[in-house]
């Protein structure tokens, strides 16, 4: 049987980073950018006022105070938006308002606190003079041009995950489309003849089939575009009818028929029409894992992952192999979920030499994650999945780990960039 690293590596060897695509920007988010974006101008384009106030020359105010301010003439005003259409002389100022443009002549802006302004609105008076209380430093709230970017520089590079401040930086260059690595298509299949349709009723001895949506959710959280093949019934020939809709998938996931019993066929279809890599890892959950490829149209090897049916099985396989190979596909760096070094307050056990991966709710204490483990473990146990934000480890060489002992743990919750 092999050890999850051994399962682990065999599976990533069969997957590539995809094309890239060009999108408008919006739909990019969580994307990797297939291409360097140099900015085609200089951000701010313009030095502009970073307060509402007046933009004067610095020297005409050395030295002032409220007692001893610097009167000047008020010779225009300019908004933001706007060009100013008069220069800054000696003893002149121009009314300003933030993100407008620095008039020439001037290098700093006095802010309305620090002038007459106010009072002279209170009393009337017209703001064709201004009296001057500070003496600010030179070039105070004037943004310089190209002070964020310079024109032509590298502002994000090829690799960058986009995220909201991307878009944002995007957006400010003028862009509105961008390459980016596509998202992988992952073709999602429930097998059994126990599995009833959701929204429909049930009748005796069957069960929902809940790992389609399980699946389906995991490959969106990831990053994937899940395709919904429904359900096949365990026999080869509806599942080879089901999978013909899998043709155009980057990857083919699975759940149930891979174990021991009568009826598994996953294991079979990968013999038949393509070829099965390994079907078994030393873990717990999730120890009947199929992986291999299907043979697609055109010589093309579809990878199908065969995922445990349990429904924590399927989950935790997923999270273990699926979603790193569809962060592989998506191009991103960083493939494992984020992991923290916790302490339990309840035991988990090992009864057979294989990884375990218990689910366990984590807090932050005094500085410390504690993980209390979320109730029964048995891999049918789903809401135990759902009341869990991390997976603690036994590794396969311990019986137990106790209460108070350290264990690391995949937060399953620190889903973005975060890399601890
Ligand atoms: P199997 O791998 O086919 O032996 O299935 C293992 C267990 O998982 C059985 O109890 C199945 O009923 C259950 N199971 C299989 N597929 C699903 C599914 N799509 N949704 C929920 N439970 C499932
Ligand atoms: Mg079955």
């Amino acid at each position: 049987m092999l050890s999850v690293e051994q399962a682990y590596e065999r599976v990533m060897a069969s997957f590539q980073v995809l094309e890239a695509e060009e999108k408008p920007l919006l739909e990019c988010i969580g994307q990797v950018l297939a291409e360097d974006i140099h900015s085609p101008l200089a951000l701010p384009p313009l030095a502009n006022s970073g307060m509402d106030g007046y933009a004067l020359r610095h020297s005409d105010i050395i030295g002032a105070s409220p007692e001893t301010p610097s009167n000047l003439s008020v010779i225009g005003i300019v908004a933001a938006g706007q060009m100013p259409d008069k220069s800054v002389a000696a003893g002149t100022a121009i009314r300003i308002m933030t993100g407008a443009p620095v008039p020439d002549g001037a290098d700093t802006v006095v802010p309305f606190e620090e002038t007459d302004e106010v009072q002279r609105k209170r009393e009337g008076k017209t703001l064709d003079q201004v009296a001057i209380f500070a003496d600010m430093p030179v070039g105070c709230n004037v943004r310089p041009a190209g002070e964020d970017v310079s024109k032509g520089a590298l502002v994000l590079e090829k690799g960058t995950v986009v995220r909201a401040a991307e878009v944002g930086v995007i957006a400010s260059l003028g862009l509105d489309k961008v390459k980016v690595i596509r998202r992988p298509v992952v073709a999602v299949l429930a097998t059994g003849d126990e599995l009833e349709t959701t929204g429909t009723a049930l009748s005796g001895g069957k069960i929902y089939d809940s790992n389609s949506f399980s699946v389906a959710a995991s490959v969106l959280a990831s990053g994937g575009v899940p395709k919904l093949l429904g359900i096949a019934r365990d026999n080869l020939a509806d599942l080879n009818a089901k999978l013909e809709a899998a043709a155009d998938a980057d990857l083919v996931v699975t759940s149930a028929g891979v174990s021991k019993g009568d009826y598994d066929i996953v294991k079979d279809v990968l013999n038949q029409r393509g070829e099965m890599n390994f079907w078994s890892v030393r873990m717990r959950p999730a120890k009947p894992l199929a992986f291999g490829h299907l043979n697609g149209p055109g010589g093309k090897n579809i990878p199908l992952m065969g995922l445990p049916g349990n429904p924590v099985s399927a989950m935790v396989a997923f999270e273990m192999f699926a979603r790193p190979a569809i962060r592989t596909m998506l191009g991103k760096a960083k493939l494992p979920r984020p992991m923290v070094d916790g302490v339990l307050t309840g035991p988990i056990y090992n009864e057979d030499g294989r990884r375990v991966y218990a689910r366990v709710e984590v807090e932050l204490r005094d500085g410390k994650y504690l993980a209390t483990p979320t109730g029964p473990q048995g891999s049918n146990i789903l809401t135990s999945m759902s009341k869990a934000n991390g997976l603690a480890i036994c590794p396969e060489d311990l019986p137990s780990k106790n209460t108070g002992d350290q264990v690391q743990i995949i937060m399953l919750d620190w889903n973005e960039e975060v890399q601890i």
